[in-house]
């Protein structure tokens, strides 16, 4: 391994240090326990050596935001005796790229339509492969910039997405808008009571809120994230906060 590479590790497994720390604050502050919390580092704009550095500093998922780019880690980190590392979707999804995630990841936090998720339960049964648990992504916010359902489709769709066949809804994901503490709160606070709600509508368990990203995860937590989503924060070394 090169000096270069070893500082790389270093850096990581301090920041991956302080990350958690962080997150056990956020989480004490609401009465949680941080076990309960996955940090999820999103590797989007790294490549396979900086994630293969990223797991010997501890980290154990990972995020990434385009089919294609997803592919190509898998492949590259299979071949680096890494395939059983955990890798979500985090990002867009097209109905034409479902194929390429299918068998390659486990987790799909984008499930930002009835009509994307007809679509993998479709795929999914024509292999067949595996069910596969996805998130509901919603617009909270309504920011016309953001994907996802509004809180309302989302209720309105929700017992026909549980009903379908190889996919398995297993909680909510979200996205807040940037450089407002105050809406971000408000928009995780959201996403949580949504989920409360249908959980108490239709008796089912939904166990993951997958929301907070570099600049709004402490807040996110202390909102009833369990699950962030970090990428700036955990690779780059140069990452401020915007706030
Ligand atoms: C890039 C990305 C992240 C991570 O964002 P940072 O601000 O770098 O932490 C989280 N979620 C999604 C969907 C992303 O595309």
């Amino acid at each position: 391994m090169s000096a270069h590479t070893e500082d790389y590790q270093a850096f990581l497994a301090e920041r991956r240090s302080e990350l958690l720390e962080r997150i056990a604050q956020a989480a004490a502050a609401s009465g949680r326990d941080a076990s309960q919390i996955t940090l999820l580092a999103v590797s989007k704009t790294v490549g396979p050596d900086e994630v293969a550095a990223a797991v010997a500093a501890g980290y154990d998922a990972f995020g990434e935001n385009r089919p294609q780019e997803l592919v190509r880690k898998r492949e590259a980190l299979d071949a680096m005796g890494l395939a059983d590392l955990r890798i979500d979707m985090i990002g867009n999804l097209q109905r034409n790229k479902i194929n390429q995630v299918i068998g390659r990841t486990s987790l799909i936090h984008s499930g930002s339509s009835e009509h994307l998720l007809e679509g993998i339960s479709k795929r999914v049964v024509a292999r067949p492969a595996p069910p596969i648990t996805c998130l509901i992504e919603v617009n909270v916010s309504g920011e016309a910039t953001k994907s996802g359902m509004s809180p309302e489709e989302a209720r309105e769709a929700f017992p026909r997405m549980l009903e379908l066949e190889g996919v398995r809804i297993g909680g909510l994901m979200t996205m807040a808008p940037a450089a407002s503490p105050d809406a971000a709160r408000r928009t995780f606070a959201g996403l949580r009571e949504l989920r409360d709600g249908l959980e108490r509508s239709h008796g089912v368990s939904l166990p993951v809120l997958s929301c907070g990203m570099s600049d709004d995860f402490d807040i996110a937590v202390e909102e009833g994230s369990t699950l962030v989503r970090l990428g700036r924060i955990v690779f780059d070394q140069a990452y401020a906060p915007v706030r």
